[in-house]
């Protein structure tokens, strides 16, 4: 297939497109490189059947070839990233989703969203399935992607009922590897690098909070799953696996041998207190389950990190 990727560049989407390339797919990638990184790409656009596009998605996309499968994934994503970028991420929600959906029509693709566990909020069930509606501030400082991205989810079914489209929507728990940018704030990489040159872990709050990290290769694989299934729905990929930042802290510290000892730092404003999702519906109808244990995952993050440092 001749597939459309937007956050092609990105820490995610790069290893997706890692594995669609190895299934023999042609890929336009295509990103504005605001948290992209052409190097994550660079092995893959050497490929005659692989383009790179630099390109903003909040602008009117033109496409000369066919397209047949569009993913969209460009957005910031990690809570310093999208604050920092903050219009830019609302409209990569927004109007980027309006317009790749408004592609995926003209080219009579079928269309796949990147949405995530931050349209849940700081919910008020554990664990999260797919029927909860979310616990969402509207104004707070992190609306700017989560709302961004329910109203992404918004457009998306409206276009499906509407224009007849076949479209999938996977909402993405916290996931970690290698690629992931090591500056954005994210919890594993701020860790891994502050215990790989013995600096203080920050933790913010008293690290009672909840999060479930999954390894990027069983985040893609869940993706590629719905991407191949016949589900025009929505879906959490994610590993239920739980843990306190607390616990997260110690296994980083105890995998890298490290001296560093732990600080206390505020909790961001709307810092979701747990975060586990309910995978039910993708085991049993896309099959896929994670298989990465967190150690496992976490030593090869590791790896990637001391060698980009
Ligand atoms: N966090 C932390 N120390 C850090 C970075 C993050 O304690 O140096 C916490 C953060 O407050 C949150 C969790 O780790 O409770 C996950 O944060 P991240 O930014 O990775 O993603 P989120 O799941 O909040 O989008």
């Amino acid at each position: 297939m001749k597939i459309l990727i937007t956050g092609g560049a990105g820490f995610v989407c790069s290893h997706l497109a890692d594995k669609l390339y190895e299934k023999g797919h042609s890929l336009i990638l295509l990103d504005n490189l605001l948290t992209g990184n052409i190097k994550n790409i660079e092995h893959l656009i050497s490929n005659d059947n692989v383009e790179f596009l630099e390109h903003d998605v909040q602008n009117h996309i033109e496409i000369s070839d066919d397209v047949e499968f569009i993913f969209h994934f460009a957005s910031a994503a990690s809570p310093i990233a999208y604050q920092e970028n903050p219009v830019n991420t609302l409209k990569a929600g927004s109007i980027g989703t309006i317009n790749t959906l408004g592609l995926a029509k003209v080219k009579k693709a079928d269309y796949l969203l990147a949405s995530t566990s931050e349209i849940y909020g700081d919910p008020e069930v554990s664990p999260q399935s797919e029927n909860y509606w979310g616990n969402v501030n509207p104004n707070g400082e992190r609306s700017m992607y989560d709302e961004a991205k329910r109203f992404a989810e918004a457009a998306t079914a409206t276009y499906s009922r509407t224009y007849n489209l076949n479209t999938k929507v996977v909402r993405i728990f916290n996931t970690y590897g290698s690629r992931m940018q090591l500056n954005d704030g994210r919890v594993v990489t701020n860790f891994i690098v502050q215990a790989l040159k013995n600096e203080a872990i920050t933790i913010y709050g008293d690290g009672s909070q909840t999060r479930s990290f999954s390894f990027v290769d069983d985040t893609v694989n869940g993706i590629i799953a719905l991407m191949e299934s016949n589900q025009n729905d929505v879906f959490n990929i994610g590993n239920p696996n739980e843990i306190t930042i607390n616990e997260l802290a110690t296994t980083i510290i105890n995998l890298t041998n490290s001296n560093s000892n732990i600080i206390n730092k505020n909790l961001p404003q709307d810092d979701p207190k747990q975060r586990r999702p309910d995978i039910t519906k993708a085991k049993k109808l896309l099959n896929w389950e994670p298989v990465v244990k967190l150690e496992d995952g976490l030593s090869q993050t590791i790896d990637w990190v001391s060698s980009q440092l």
